[in-house]
């Protein structure tokens, strides 16, 4: 588990394996399944929860290639494979946190 999450000042949650950028959610259109993506390391966590457990979270386009969304060495068509439809929402992590013992920072 790791032991702080960081909140920017829109209330979005940012990164937790760099701290580099903020998470987003990340629709896959082939399974219409919602991931989440830093959208700076490219970290990608399949749920919430795993955003706070460092042993659960993929690189993304190694991901997508596992699920034969896109072959190496081939242009992806973006717009095909996946739509980004926001970033997370500390309300929407807050529980969890407060589960896990997780302390927040707000960056300013
Ligand atoms: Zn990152």
């Amino acid at each position: 588990m790791i032991d702080r999450i960081d909140v920017d000042k829109k209330g979005v949650v940012c990164c937790t394996s760099l701290y580099d950028g903020r998470i987003e959610k990340v629709l896959l259109k082939q399974n219409m399944i919602i991931i989440y993506v830093c959208e700076e390391c490219e970290t990608t966590w399949l749920s919430l929860e795993d955003v706070f457990d460092e042993t659960k979270c993929y690189s993304f386009m190694p991901y997508i290639e596992s699920l034969g969304m896109y072959t190496k060495g081939e242009k992806p068509d973006w717009d095909s494979i996946l739509k980004v439809v926001g970033h997370v929402q500390i309300s929407e992590i807050d529980d969890i946190a407060k589960k896990h013992n997780i302390s927040v920072y707000k960056l300013k």
